[in-house]
């Protein structure tokens, strides 16, 4: 290690709604810890700064999705905007700007059981130079998919297709959509939201989907925060209470899922047929052949997508593409949809790790080798701990959970004089049958699904579970035995 070479006791990968809210964690309840944030972009925000198209929103609740430290004042869904105002004062109102290093990006980090610390090499974006940091502990807040593409499917005939293809992701500053055909393929929260926002200026927008999704939509405003405004309720009380009932309201939504998925399904149509008003239009487009639950189902604020719908402006399409042709697709039923520019709402790269190559003493580092410590922390990756949130509760919940742990866990090893944490199975754990990191039965995005190799395995037992359960999680993760042997100190 050079003389030159930094140290800092924890780095935080990443300046999104995760590693913004470590930072918080970790200038609040870990006094005198020395830490750093480094982020590739020029500013803060990660995903909402990535996604740039038309109506850009959340589709959860901000009171849920904001953190629990932070009153939201607005609607309930917020867009991108309204989100990184949000984090912009979360950063201002703590003094977190001073920890926050832009248009760093780590490309290789190095664990070294000599030193017992991370080596990392950092790039200066700004500089191109390339610089050495070392640090005791890595808190990786770098998401979960790459940033700078999206995935598309590749399909036949698309180079001989004369309009211009878009990926959500990665939306151009010069596309012009007034007074043009337009056609999204995909059914998600990306294409429930692109296609309200974009229905009044094209001459006609069109969804297609290879198979429907499930939908909820409600108005965009929550009652019970109405009245506790009205009632000149604390801005933190009414953020507290909201959220309580919020996450009540959600666990028995999930539970009566479970239970009966058929009155769920009937209940989640029902809502859609009302906004629609078209019963043969919710039979082919709208009626999933899934539990409801079994992806994350899209909420619809204030019913816009069925209203550009009705009004004729947007329409539905539920087939397969064949083929692109010079003017549009063919789909398999034979139809040919005709569009100017084509937008792919068809998902992400699964990209573990942020894409930074790890290696622990000289040995690369495979992720699938390992199996999880409570979806956190991993067998044989030393001093790191991934924030990977929930996907079909709000992220930003285990962001809190996880911030109150690492906390925890750093005052546990100042506690016993250790510098060194580490997962590693028991005797009793070496036999347990390892499942993927998401059981495909609970939860199974295309995303997921076809990054499943890549990602670490968990156990069948405790702590080896990722269970994606909030509500379980915020009993266990507090209670979490620190000494029961399954966490190696030195
Ligand atoms: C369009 C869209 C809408 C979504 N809506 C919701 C929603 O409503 N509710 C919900 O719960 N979830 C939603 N999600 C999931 C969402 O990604 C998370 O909720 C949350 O924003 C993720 O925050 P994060 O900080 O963990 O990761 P990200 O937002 O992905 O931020 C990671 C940051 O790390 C930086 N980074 C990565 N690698 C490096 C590196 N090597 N060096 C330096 N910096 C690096 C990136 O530049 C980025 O800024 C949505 C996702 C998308 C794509």
């Amino acid at each position: 290690m050079s003389r030159q070479t930094e140290h800092v006791d924890i780095l935080v990968v990443g300046a999104g709604l995760s590693g913004v809210g470590a930072a918080w964690h970790l200038r609040h309840h870990s006094a005198g810890t020395r830490f750093a944030v480094l982020e590739e972009k020029d500013t803060f925000g990660g995903t909402w700064v990535t996604h740039r198209y038309p109506g850009i929103r959340s589709d959860s609740d901000l009171y849920t999705f904001g953190y629990r430290f932070k009153p939201w004042v607005g609607a309930p869904i917020a867009t991108a905007v309204e989100i990184l105002k949000y984090m912009g004062q979360v950063i201002a109102e703590n003094d977190l700007g001073r920890h926050i290093r832009y248009r760093h990006r780590i490309e290789r980090a190095q664990w070294r059981s000599d030193t017992r610390r991370w080596h990392l090499q950092v790039r200066d974006l700004a500089t191109g130079n390339t610089v050495e940091m070392t640090c005791s502990f890595l808190w990786m807040c770098q998401g979960y998919y790459r940033h700078d593409q999206g995935y598309t499917p590749q399909w036949p005939g698309m180079a001989r297709y004369r309009g211009r293809i878009v990926h959500p992701q990665t939306w151009p500053d010069d596309l012009r959509h007034h007074g043009q055909r337009v056609l999204v393929i995909g059914s998600g929260a990306t294409a429930a939201t692109l296609i309200p926002a974009m229905a009044g200026e094209c001459a006609h927008i069109t969804m297609l989907q290879r198979s429907p999704t499930y939908f909820r939509t409600a108005r965009n405003a929550n009652d019970l925060a109405d009245v506790l405004r009205s009632l000149e309720v604390p801005d933190a009380w009414t953020h507290e209470i909201v959220r309580r009932k919020i996450l009540k309201d959600n666990s028995d939504f999930a539970r009566a899922a479970h239970r009966d998925p058929e009155a769920m399904k009937t209940l989640l149509l029902d809502g859609v047929r009302a906004a629609l008003g078209d019963d043969q239009a919710v039979q082919d487009h709208f009626t999933p052949c899934y539990r409801p639950w079994q992806q994350r189902v899209a909420f619809v604020p204030d019913a816009d997508l069925f209203k550009a719908i009705k009004s004729g402006r947007a329409s539905v399409v539920t087939d397969e593409i064949e083929t692109f042709t010079e003017e549009g697709v063919k789909l398999r039923s034979g139809r040919e949809l005709k569009a100017d520019t084509i937008i792919t709402a068809t998902g992400f790269h699964l990209s573990p790790f942020g894409g930074i190559p790890f290696e622990i003493d000289g040995r690369p580092l495979d992720l699938h080798d390992t199996v999880t410590w409570r979806g956190a922390m991993f067998t044989g990756v030393p001093n790191l701990l991934w924030v990977f949130g929930y996907l079909r509760a709000s992220w930003t919940l285990r962001v809190d959970l996880l911030g109150d742990f690492v906390c925890r866990l750093l005052d546990h090893m100042k506690a016993r004089g250790s510098t060194v944490v580490v997962p590693k199975l028991r005797m009793q754990d070496q036999t347990m049958a390892c499942k993927p990191w998401i059981e495909e039965d609970t939860f199974n995005p295309g995303y997921l699904a076809r990054g499943m190799h890549l990602m670490p395995k968990q156990g069948s037992h405790d702590p080896w579970r990722h269970t994606q359960d909030y509500e379980e999680e915020r009993v266990t993760l507090p209670a979490a035995d620190l000494a029961d042997g399954s966490l190696h100190f030195a």
